[in-house]
């Protein structure tokens, strides 16, 4: 009997590697047709992960809209459809948006339907509503053995990061975040934040102290002459 559970055991943890964890890997840090890196060091894609959110993405926009910086939201587009005036701002102040799933599960759980129908659903309600996406960044980063296909036959492409500041954690604070940005990108690079994601597991109101900190650092990056990219200029 335990040797059947241990064989049972090794087959189902061989396939979630290959399913799952070799599949995430591999695009996070090796696939050439994913955005992982940018080509300049003076170089800055700010990206935020899991909005809109109308308790913090206005504010997010307002700060933003002061220093002339334009981002890359990844929005899930459950809550798209919900707050689509907020999708329609982003757009109109010139920032790109792109998808992050349709209701944020976990892609490791999906298997090829319900893959095929995150992208299909989430684009369709997308292209409703008259907003043209081209890039994807899958929840909490994670894909599974068909995410590269299926993005790729919807005609979306990958965009993952290489600069984050756990701006979601409890035990975040303003200048923690400040500090990390700051540090991190010294030699430029593809920025993870958050507006939203308290459903994800994100701290309550995390978003308004990543809003503090950027208001601290987007003078100085400025002042430093760093550039705002999104992905159409850098790919
Ligand atoms: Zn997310």
């Amino acid at each position: 009997m335990l040797t059947i559970t241990a064989i049972a055991c090794t087959i189902g943890s061989v396939l979630f590697l290959m399913y799952a964890l070799l599949p995430t890997f591999y695009n996070k840090y090796w696939n050439k047709n994913a955005v992982r890196i940018l080509p300049q060091k003076k170089q800055i894609l700010l990206s935020f992960d899991d909005g809109p959110d109308p308790r913090y993405t206005g504010k997010l926009l307002d700060l933003l809209q002061k220093h002339n910086a334009t981002a890359t939201f990844f929005v899930v587009a459950a809550k798209a459809m919900q707050y689509p005036q907020l999708v329609e701002r982003m757009i109109a102040e010139g920032h790109t948006v792109a998808l992050h799933s349709c209701e944020h599960k976990n892609p490791w759980y999906k298997n090829y339907r319900a893959t095929q129908e995150d992208f299909a659903f989430s684009l369709a309600l997308m292209k409703n509503s008259g907003w043209s996406i081209r890039y994807y960044r899958p929840p909490w980063g994670r894909s599974n053995l068909f995410t590269q296909s299926i993005a790729k036959q919807h005609g979306l492409q990958m965009v993952f990061w290489n600069v984050e500041a756990r701006d979601w954690s409890e035990k975040a604070t303003v200048s923690s975040i400040a500090n990390q940005l700051l540090h991190k990108t010294k030699d430029g690079g593809i920025v993870c934040l958050h507006d939203s994601g308290e459903e994800n597991g994100a701290a309550k109101d995390a978003p308004l102290k990543t809003i503090a900190a950027l208001a601290e650092i987007l003078p100085i990056w400025k002042q430093e002459h760093y550039e705002f990219v999104k992905p159409e200029s850098v790919v």
